[in-house]
């Protein structure tokens, strides 16, 4: 994920204009809330934006988090997986004036395979004229989609094996996190999603990374403490199915301490 959010970064910097961009990945749903986290993070204030995004902190983070961004567009397929030309009108009309708190206007399509003959169409004038403050962030579950469009935006494919090295990227960049003593882990990014994943998976991450601490400890005592701390979190799994609430930033700074030692 970090990957492509600096790809669009580098290519938003470089350009007098703006190209969209079309996104590929054939689990649009579960890339879709990955999308809305980027355009929330290029549409920070804050110069610390990966804080930011987390605390929400600033006035455009806040309105993101209660759906309230006023430079920020959705246009979803309808009930019947279908995108119409009434929404890609109303979405001109939210075109038509500058942004109002950040320094870009933001719309995100799921997915542009759903767009109707008509709304292409229309979507294909806005997309002949681009500007530098309006992005648009594409999803397309493949590229059986309008010839035109596809050539007018900028692909990034997320293609199923690369979605496997994330996994294991991430469960990396996770265990860096744990051990890190005083903060400076490199990928601060991916640590804001894992913060944004369900409990759940959090805690099966958090499983997965002192698992396999344990197996490749060597001392016997090390060793026992970290399974002791896998036990915890097994036990805190129970606790979430009963429908305890849990405070997964407290539990990972707990064992954050606890591997210090
Ligand atoms: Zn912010």
């Amino acid at each position: 994920m970090t990957n492509i959010l600096t790809q669009i970064i580098k290519t938003i910097n470089n350009k007098k204009y703006i190209q969209p961009f079309i996104i590929t990945s054939k689990n649009k749903n579960k890339f879709y809330e990955s999308i809305k986290l980027i355009a929330k993070y290029i549409l920070c204030i804050k110069c610390l934006k990966d804080k930011c995004i987390i605390q929400n902190l600033c006035l455009s983070c806040k309105k993101f988090n209660y759906d309230q961004h006023p430079d920020y567009y959705e246009i979803i397929s309808n009930e019947n997986n279908i995108i119409q030309l009434n929404q890609i009108k109303k979405m001109l009309n939210f075109l038509q004036f500058k942004p109002v708190i950040s320094k870009y206007k933001i719309i995100v399509i799921n997915s542009i395979n759903n767009m109707n003959a008509k709304a292409c169409n229309s979507m294909l004038k806005t997309l002949e004229e681009p500007k530098n403050n309006i992005l648009f962030l594409i999803i397309a579950q493949n590229k059986n989609i309008n010839k035109t469009i596809l050539e007018r935006c900028y692909v990034i494919d997320i293609k199923e094996k690369n979605i496997h090295k994330t996994t294991f990227t991430k469960l990396n960049i996770l265990k860096k996190y744990l051990l890190d003593t005083q903060c400076n882990y490199t990928d601060k990014l991916y640590i804001n999603f894992f913060y944004k994943m369900e409990k759940t998976e959090q805690l099966n991450m958090l499983y997965f990374v002192l698992s396999s601490l344990m197996i490749n400890e060597n001392n016997k005592r090390k060793q026992m403490y970290l399974f002791k701390l896998t036990t915890t979190l097994n036990y805190y799994k129970f606790l979430l199915k009963e429908n305890y609430s849990l405070d997964i930033r407290l539990i990972t700074n707990l064992i954050k301490i606890n591997l210090k030692y």
